[in-house]
């Protein structure tokens, strides 16, 4: 499942971002994608986000590259019916955010229940 996370990220895009979406590797692909999408549409200044998966900071995904796999998803196999359309938010699943009350880095929880902990600054606080 990891693989299929792996397959998302720009390898071009290296660091830290100040946003990560936080999820385990048995997370609904099509629901991180679309809080990654609701992430970059919510703010134009955010260029990239963090994927951090079952505690590994896997790396970057851009909005070039999610652009990109998004147009995958709406092509749908053959056989998975009626195409498919990404999830709204919905009861089905709780994003959960935190932020870290020093340096503002804030983690978007999908399919996880930890306190996340900001490199350096410990524990975030959760906002939301
Ligand atoms: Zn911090």
């Amino acid at each position: 499942m990891t693989y299929g996370f792996r397959s998302w990220l720009d390898s071009s895009a290296e660091g830290t971002a100040p946003l990560r979406i936080v999820t385990s590797a048995t997370g609904d692909l099509e629901v991180v994608a679309a809080e990654l999408k609701r992430s970059f549409d919510a703010d134009p200044a955010v260029q990239r986000i963090e994927l951090v998966v079952d505690g590994n900071r896997l790396g970057m995904v851009t909005r070039t590259r999610l652009r990109e796999l998004l147009s995958k998803f709406e092509r749908s196999d053959p056989g998975a019916g009626d195409g498919a359309t990404l999830p709204g938010r919905s009861s089905q699943y709780t994003v959960l955010t935190y932020r870290c009350g020093t340096c503002g880095v804030t983690a978007k929880l999908l399919f996880v229940d930890e306190v996340p902990e900001c490199v350096g600054h410990g524990p975030m606080d959760r906002v939301s």
